[in-house]
């Protein structure tokens, strides 16, 4: 149904908001990842702004844009993903609200090369077809994923391989069902094809921060051999404020590989890095150094103890343990399939940088 009058649209911005902050909590979008629209009228759509953090959104920055040339109103810049909504508006015609999340089992699903994925959800069979992969905010990832639907006309959700999902519906609460209902059925394949069930989040090892230059440990029991870490992490990258130590199952099995980690998601090539290397013994070349640190490398993995997760602020060093752990989880499943889609050394390095030097800076001038 066509929003018409300035008071319907206000409601519908709140909406997109809401919506915006249950999936936040929910941990199906991390950071400003993600983004979520309602339909308008058949040409326009309201979105999110483009790398705003979801705690900072207000009604005013919701953008209205055009479902036919991505014109839009107003000077705040809509998501980069504004092309693939439109798409989706348009080969769905019953379809009035979408969310694009960064959920961890669909998008670790999304790595392993398939076209469509088999599964099931309540005893129920389901297929969740995969949009081949484009870099992210491109024309090519809105073909690949119009080129999806075409295929699978009657699917509400799709993976957009190596990054993450579409989830659409007649109403908010549908396309939120259905993206839960898409991470459910993404993890019974987990379990069921790639043998791991693996739980995700962060569980914390030893942190630190630094206050004044002093290095401040959260826990009075930190051992002189992590101490050491610590302080090696710091002198080399003066950038890192916080360093978050994850040992979640995830990353502690990853830990124990000595392996070179290339990104299999969008996400962690833009905030970790483009290449994360594991040590494969306790000496390194000159018999102390064997941890890898290096500037824009924002995860350093400690042989059989998890990673050291850093940051210039707290917030930063726990997204890329968040980050790390849904990566982890990908190469793991990746291993266990037997095969799976990496992303390429350019592909990834392209867009670390753009996250450096462009998306990551929106956040702090919040649509201004
Ligand atoms: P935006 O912040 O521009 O919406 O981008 C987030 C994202 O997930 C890109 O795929
Ligand atoms: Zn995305």
């Amino acid at each position: 149904m066509a929003i018409t009058t300035n008071e319907e649209l206000l409601v519908a911005r709140k909406l997109i908001i809401e919506v915006s902050r249950q999936l936040h909590d929910a941990g199906l979008l991390v950071r400003t990842w993600g983004n979520i629209s309602q339909r308008v009228d058949d040409s326009s759509f309201l979105i999110t702004p483009s790398g705003i953090k979801y705690e900072d959104l207000t009604p005013e920055m919701i953008v209205k844009v055009n479902i036919n040339d991505l014109s839009y109103e107003g000077d705040v810049l809509p998501s980069s993903e504004k092309a693939v909504h439109a798409a989706c508006y348009k080969a769905r015609p019953d379809v009035d609200f979408i969310v694009h999340t960064h959920q961890v089992y669909a998008s670790c699903v999304g790595t392993l090369g398939l076209k469509k994925v088999l599964t099931y959800f309540d005893d129920t069979d389901v297929v969740i077809p995969v949009a081949p992969y484009a870099l992210p905010g491109t024309e090519k990832l809105a073909t690949n994923v119009a080129e999806t639907i075409k295929k699978f006309p009657d699917a509400n959700g799709l993976i957009m391989a190596n990054h993450g999902t579409i989830c659409m519906g007649a109403t908010a609460d549908d396309a939120v069902f259905e993206a839960k209902k898409m991470e459910v059925a993404s993890h019974n394949f987990l379990v069921d094809v790639c043998k791991t069930d693996m739980t995700h989040g962060v569980c914390t090892g030893y942190n630190s921060h630094l206050e004044n230059g002093v290095i401040v440990y959260d826990s009075p029991d930190t051992p002189i051999r992590v101490k050491e870490i610590h302080e090696k992490i710091y002198k080399r990258r003066p950038d890192v404020k916080y360093i978050v130590h994850n040992k979640s199952e995830a990353v502690m099995t990853v830990s124990r590989r000595a392996s070179h980690m290339r990104p299999l998601l969008d996400d962690f090539a833009q905030l970790i890095g483009y290449s994360v290397k594991v040590p494969s013994n306790e000496h390194g070349k000159d018999g102390q150094s064997y941890h890898n640190i290096r500037k824009n490398v924002n995860a350093v993995f400690s042989l059989n103890d998890g990673a050291y997760c850093v940051g210039s602020t707290y917030d930063d060093a726990m997204a890329v343990a968040i980050v790390l752990d849904k990566g982890c989880i990908a190469y793991i499943a990746v291993m266990r399939n037997g095969e799976g889609h990496y992303l390429s050394f350019w592909e990834s390095y392209k867009m670390n940088r753009h996250y450096r030097k462009s998306y990551s800076k929106l956040a702090d001038k919040k649509g201004n």
